[in-house]
């Protein structure tokens, strides 16, 4: 009973929360009227004269007049409830009208944010923000200390299905790898983005074992083993598959995803599948003496020595060119060869530093040269990883201006495999650095998989013809054959012919008879430190001024 008098109350109380409305004055006016006019009417009716004593008399002694008194009260009262009413209506009409502009505004903000967040066409996470959640699991797990897994997975042979097939048929492929993929992640909690072309990233955090990576990269491979179709076109899609751990490989997410993506690189170049960035150090000491700290240190402490070893132009007997081979001199494993420890750079994605400490010192050198009147050109090795890197040219621009050094001195030596691994992006910044003047040299001619087609599009220079047809050139028919053939098919294109691995003069002499333009190998000069190649261009200079001398002294007793 209480309570209900107390709601009354509270409801007359909102009734006049906004003050006396004017439908309440209008009301107690009107009723007000109407009593007024009443108690005329009964004082005329009962036929005494309309004074004020009569009004008052006839208002004192009728019931129904005194009844109707009350009216102007419950007028004002109906009209400040109708008013109240209607304000609460209007109220409530643009509360809704805002909550409404509120929860669009919030769509359209979600929306936006989504937008930023996915790659258009595939719907899954794009590279940044991959990145981005990737940068907030490590977060995590160094707090927990616990692992974190990446995947990296770049379709095999696609560029040859947008080629082929269309873009827009590449468009479809491409949607549905990210759908399977999908799928195989499903409720394992890993986060799966498109990084970029076909390439596809993976990120687990919290990792339990690196098996669980494997385990996550073997369903990956099986999901897209069943062959897409393209209208009437069935096609076998392939993925070669890269993983790294946090913090066994890097320690952000920028090198994780770097070494996943070198690791994966290997895997293409071997063939496909899966390969992990190896670490067999403890956790804790990982970052501090895996490979990557190690050779990082290597680069800053200059463990690393560039060896140099003449490129001789065997047409007009002049040194053409040193190439670059870089050793390490290990602080406790000695002095180690380039195929002790490439490959690993590789895998752990320090390609691009190592390259860079190459090219500076390469450049430095050959300006130290050129300084003592030797003009002669410098090459470069270079793995896929760079030419990956759209930023790369710049790089290039940017030590050439820094050693002075004319960029028609520089020759890149690229392997045909390293031009097979993303055909369109290694295109792209192969051609913006041949438009910058730099050569390009497609090294180990013959081994690899090339496709004559692709070398005709290639904007190189030169092709160096394999040491393993060089050795045996004068043993085997089929191998001479080879050579031959190469130095055709390299002029007939408009290239350089360059043979490498000459330990023998007949070598040389029969390189010279079937026109090969360039050699290199130990019958000349091994590769050697920078001090050492001086000393071998002053004797050099030397044997062959004597030689012209002795030919033109020949010449004159005849
Ligand atoms: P490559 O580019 O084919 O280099 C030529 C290799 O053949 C060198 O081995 C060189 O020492 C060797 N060689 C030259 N002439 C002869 C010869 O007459 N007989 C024999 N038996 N061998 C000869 P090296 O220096 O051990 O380099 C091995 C490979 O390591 C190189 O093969 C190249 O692919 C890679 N490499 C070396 N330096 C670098 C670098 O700075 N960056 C990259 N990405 N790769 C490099
Ligand atoms: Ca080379
Ligand atoms: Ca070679």
């Amino acid at each position: 009973m209480q309570q209900s008098s107390a709601v009354y109350l509270s409801r007359l109380k909102s009734v006049f929360r906004g003050g006396i409305s004017s439908y309440a004055i209008y009301g107690f006016a009107i009723a007000l009227f109407a009593v007024l006019l009443a108690t005329a009417a009964a004082v005329m009716l009962s036929g005494a004269p309309l004074t004020f004593a009569n009004l008052l008399a006839a208002q004192l002694h009728n019931p129904m007049l005194l009844a109707l008194d009350v009216m102007p009260f419950v007028f004002a009262l109906w009209g400040q409830g109708v008013a109240a009413m209607s304000a609460d209506e209007s109220g409530n009409a643009s509360r809704k009208k805002s909550e409404h502009e509120q929860s669009e505004k919030l769509a359209l903000q979600a929306e936006a944010r989504r937008l930023e967040q996915e790659d258009a066409l595939t719907g899954l996470a794009n590279r940044a923000y991959f990145l981005q959640q990737l940068e907030a699991s490590l977060g995590t797990a160094q707090l927990n200390r616990t692992r974190v897994g990446v995947i990296v997975l770049d379709l095999d042979g696609f560029s040859e299905v947008n080629d082929q097939f269309g873009a827009a048929n590449g468009d479809r492929v491409l949607k549905s790898v990210a759908r399977r993929l999908s799928n195989a992640v499903e409720n394992t909690g890993a986060v799966l983005a498109r990084l970029g072309g076909n390439s596809f990233g993976l990120s687990i955090g919290a990792l339990q074992s690196t098996k669980a990576l494997e385990e996550l990269a073997e369903r990956m491979q099986d999901v897209l083993a069943p062959p897409c179709t393209l209208d009437k076109l069935s096609l076998n899609l392939a993925a070669s598959i890269g993983g790294a751990v946090y913090p066994d490989n890097a320690s952000d997410s920028y090198g994780l995803v770097n070494a996943a993506d070198g690791a994966m690189q290997h895997a293409k170049a071997s063939g496909g599948g899966f390969e992990l960035v190896q670490s067999a150090m403890p956790i804790e000491d990982a970052e501090m003496h895996s490979l990557s700290a190690e050779l990082r240190a290597a680069i800053d402490e200059d463990q690393l020595v560039l060896y140099l070893q003449p490129l001789i132009d065997i047409q007009a007997d002049e040194v053409h060119g040193v190439e670059a081979l870089v050793r390490w001199q290990h602080p406790r494993r000695g002095f180690l060869p380039p195929g002790e420890f490439i490959p690993r750079a590789e895998r752990a994605g320090l390609m691009h530093d190592l390259s860079k400490w190459v090219l500076r010192r390469a450049l430095e050198y050959n300006a130290a040269l050129r300084k003592e009147g030797w003009s002669i050109g410098v090459s470069v090795n270079l793995s896929a990883r760079s030419l990956l890197d759209p930023e790369f040219p710049d790089l290039l621009a940017a030590l050439l201006a820094e050693y002075d050094v004319p960029s028609e001195v520089l020759t890149i030596e690229i392997t045909e495999d390293t031009l097979m691994s993303d055909q369109r992006r290694t295109m792209d910044v192969v051609t913006r650095v041949s438009n910058m003047g730099i050569h390009i040299s497609i090294d180990d001619f013959g081994t690899g998989y090339s496709q004559l087609t692709y070398l005709k599009r290639l904007p190189a220079s030169e092709i160096k013809i394999d040491r393993s047809f060089v050795t045996d050139m004068l043993e085997s028919d089929t191998d001479l054959a080879i050579v031959k053939g190469t130095i055709e098919l390299g002029h007939a294109l408009g290239l350089r012919a360059v043979a490498e691995g000459i330990e023998y003069e007949n070598q040389s002499i029969r390189l010279r008879e079937l026109g090969c333009d360039i050699i290199q190998g130990y019958y000349m000069g091994r590769p050697m430190p920078f001090d050492k190649l001086r000393e071998w261009l002053a004797e050099w200079q030397l044997h062959h001024q004597a030689r012209v001398v002795a030919v033109a002294e020949a010449g004159g007793r005849h």
